[in-house]
């Protein structure tokens, strides 16, 4: 069996040739100030127990997570060993669209709970979208009461006409928070906004540009109506909404989305064109930019710093401190952004996005990406902050469909974020892996089977083919083949 057989793997780990008989639960706790306080420790196992350094409570919950794997795999007695251990990464994410499909809280708190045991530090919650609106507002009541429901769901070839929808209650979201900040993960929440906001606009429609009425989505895509940037109450009900999403959420970073935000409607829209000409705006994008550093000031005021995906680089005024969450770069900006001082997330999407089929974006594929652009000067690397893995549930549509496409998927992006480039070896991971399933199985989650995990190459195209026939777009398959083809 590979040594040790841990996930993430470890940085320094030596095995010292004997044997700990006792409880692996009982540990000698040591605060060793020396230590940097972003989640090392020292884990020492010998022969007379088991003996844990760190700068403070996270680092002793990483040593406790390591130990859990040990104690599992290798059992009683445990092989006496030195490990000392930090992350690569800051930013080490999960993100689950619970709008297309909704999670239970049981259903989120096991995948936290797992992702927890495999050092993830970030839960990235996307609450709404074209779909459905999921936070509880009681500033804005008709949100929660119109926004919230979908007469039917319509994602690739799959219909049900029965209509879908919820919302997470306040008291709910509180109990996920608590939750993660238990199992030191901070959770960010994202109302994505200008684009993706055709559930808001049905319950709101005088804030989208025409004022008319927009009907919520049930389908997959990227709409053209988005929130009006030349009306002032559309800030009054951003500022609004984001006021009692951060009475909510007390981490320190808000999503405020910025994707797919088709501009023609801001185009023809006499007060979005007011807009530009007052601030002196050259185009339309710059618009989006100037609301994004709308948006940014107001959080800031609140002692909240704003993440975006990376189509809001399209602009040339920027907030101050916005962080970039790369998942499409394809005008190549990401890499000028963080050599210009950016900080970036990296979750490519034909990488870490895990809706996609196996056949599509295998697990050895997720694994061996690397999140830093290449050529970024070495004075720079400290802006990539960290890797984010999504899970969009359009064709996700039940917990344990979730469970396959994320698992292990999620272990090879939390290995990337944990372990040193050098560290990392494919077919080490995955026998690791293999092992260590039937642990996630415990906590009530089932991975994809082995066997699917790295689909040889001639059967990935027809398999690839069917999901794409299903449901993305034409521009999109080639994309995938230029890509898959080229770098794989
Ligand atoms: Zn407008």
């Amino acid at each position: 069996m590979v040594f040790p057989c841990v996930i993430p793997k470890p940085n320094r780990c030596r095995l010292t040739g004997e044997y700990y008989a006792g409880s692996a639960a009982e540990i000698r706790k040591t605060i060793d100030t020396e230590l940097p306080d972003n989640g090392a420790y020292r884990l020492v196992i010998s022969k007379d127990g088991i003996e844990v350094s760190a700068a403070d409570d996270k680092g002793f919950f990483y040593a406790q997570q390591t130990l859990k794997q040990l104690a599992f795999v290798y059992g009683n007695p445990l092989p006496t060993m030195e490990i000392d251990d930090a992350p690569v990464f800051m930013h080490r994410g999960f993100m689950v669209d619970s709008v297309r499909h909704m999670q239970t809280v049981d259903e989120l708190k096991k995948l936290i709970d797992t992702a927890s045991m495999f050092k993830f530090n970030v839960f990235h919650w996307h609450l709404s979208d074209d779909q459905g609106f999921r936070f509880e507002s009681e500033t804005y009541p008709e949100l929660t009461q119109i926004a919230c429901v979908r007469p039917s769901s319509d994602f690739g070839k799959v219909h049900d006409n029965t209509p879908y929808g919820g919302y997470y209650t306040k008291q709910q979201m509180r109990e996920i928070i608590d939750f993660c900040h238990a199992r030191f993960i901070t959770v960010i929440p994202e109302i994505d906004m200008p684009g993706h906001t055709c559930a808001i606009l049905h319950a709101k429609p005088e804030l989208s540009c025409k004022g008319e009425e927009v009907s919520i989505k049930t389908t997959a895509g990227i709409f053209e109506e988005i929130l009006c940037c030349g009306k002032e109450e559309t800030f009054d009900f951003i500022f609004g909404l984001l006021d009692e999403l951060c009475e909510v959420f007390p981490d320190p970073f808000i999503h405020i989305g910025g994707d797919e935000a088709p501009k023609n409607n801001w185009k023809i829209c006499p007060a979005c064109q007011g807009r530009m000409l007052q601030e002196g705006l050259a185009n339309e994008e710059q618009l989006q930019g100037y609301m994004t550093t709308r948006i940014s000031e107001h959080l800031a005021k609140k002692g909240r710093q704003c993440i975006c995906w990376n189509e809001t680089l399209a602009s040339d005024i920027l907030p101050e401190g916005l962080i970039i969450q790369n998942w499409m770069d394809k005008k190549k900006q990401v890499p000028a952004f963080a050599a210009a001082g950016g900080r970036v997330i990296y979750s490519d999407y034909y990488h870490y996005y895990t809706d996609y089929p196996y056949a599509m974006t295998p697990v050895k594929k997720t694994y061996t990406a690397d999140p830093v652009p290449k050529n970024l000067p070495a004075e720079m690397l400290q802006n990539c902050i960290g890797v984010e893995t999504p899970i969009w549930t359009e064709h996700v549509r039940d917990f344990s469909r979730l469970c396959y496409m994320t698992w292990p998927r999620f272990a090879a992006v939390s290995e990337t974020g944990w372990t040193k480039k050098e560290r990392k070896k494919y077919d080490d991971f995955k026998e690791r892996m293999v092992t260590l399933l039937p642990l996630l199985e415990e906590n009530g989650i089932y991975a994809a089977d082995p066997k699917e995990w790295d689909p040889i190459s001639v059967s990935r195209l027809p398999r690839t083919l069917g999901h794409f026939a299903d449901t993305v777009s034409a521009e999109m398959v080639t994309n995938f083949f230029k890509d898959t083809f080229k770098k794989d």
